[in-house]
């Protein structure tokens, strides 16, 4: 199991440094995160172990019950997965740093009255659903800069970036149209000077579509079969849920 995951992990990083050469990209400026859902604490370890720092769950039941088995092995939490408001509390429970999914101003007002309660911070990325598909979470392209603008105005909230999930499909141009649609939509965002806000991360790319991500700009890939192997559950357990 060990050997598996570590020969995983050299062949995702091969596939990385590839893609940044091919783009004329520095490979330090892409960020790799294990997607750990359904992946005992034991597998996770050995990622972390082997020197991975970032990872992250799509259900905040099953970063509870894995916090506290991994606790002793310095690494960043974020959390990817469609957050329920009346899971806030519990989320911040666990040190996660940043709330890549965030997609609705009443998500994002409760998550600022509970830090403000807590006296904490937290990162947020904008998740965009930048393929249509009415299965996926995440704010319409066309909404996102009035969302950012509220959110721009909640002070516990930092906006660091945009994440998204791009379309399942064999046609790498149907997949690539969806991260440039992210990037653009970074650009957009970026000339409309909102204050306090950063729009640095990219977060796309996942194990099938690392290489066009990388090539669109992607700052954190976010990978999990490609390192841990396929999940017993279909990801329409995590995507399509109306409860968490
Ligand atoms: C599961 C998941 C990933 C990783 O998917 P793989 O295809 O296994 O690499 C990335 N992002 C999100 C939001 C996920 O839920």
């Amino acid at each position: 199991m060990e050997k598996e995951i570590l020969k995983n992990l050299e062949q995702v990083f091969t596939r990385i440094k590839k893609a940044c050469y091919n783009s004329k990209r520095d490979p330090k400026e892409i960020k790799v995160l294990l997607a750990t859902k359904t992946i005992s604490a034991e597998r996770i370890g050995i990622a972390l172990h082997a020197g991975l720092t970032l990872i992250a769950e799509n259900k905040v039941q099953e970063l509870k019950e894995k916090h506290p088995l991994l606790v002793h092995i310095p690494h960043t939490n974020h959390f990817i997965g469609h957050l329920q408001s009346n899971k806030i509390k519990d989320l911040l429970k666990y040190d996660v740093s940043c709330l890549q999914s965030m997609d609705r101003l009443d998500l994002a007002q409760k998550l600022q009255k509970r830090l403000e309660y807590e006296n904490k911070t937290m990162d947020v990325l904008i998740q965009v659903n930048t393929s249509g598909e009415q299965s996926k979470f995440g704010i319409a392209p066309s909404q996102a800069i009035e969302l950012v603008t509220h959110l721009s105005k909640l002070d516990r909230l930092k906006v660091k970036g945009l994440m998204t999930i791009g379309l399942f499909t064999t046609d790498k141009e149907k997949v690539r149209l969806c991260f440039q649609r992210l990037r653009h939509l970074q650009q957009q965002l970026m000339n409309s000077n909102i204050p306090d806000i950063e729009m640095k991360e990219l977060s796309m790319g996942m194990s099938g579509d690392l290489e066009i991500a990388i090539e669109e700009g992607a700052t954190i890939l976010r990978i999990g079969t490609a390192v841990f192997g396929k999940r017993a559950l279909p990801d329409s357990y995590y995507w399509n849920e109306t409860t968490a």
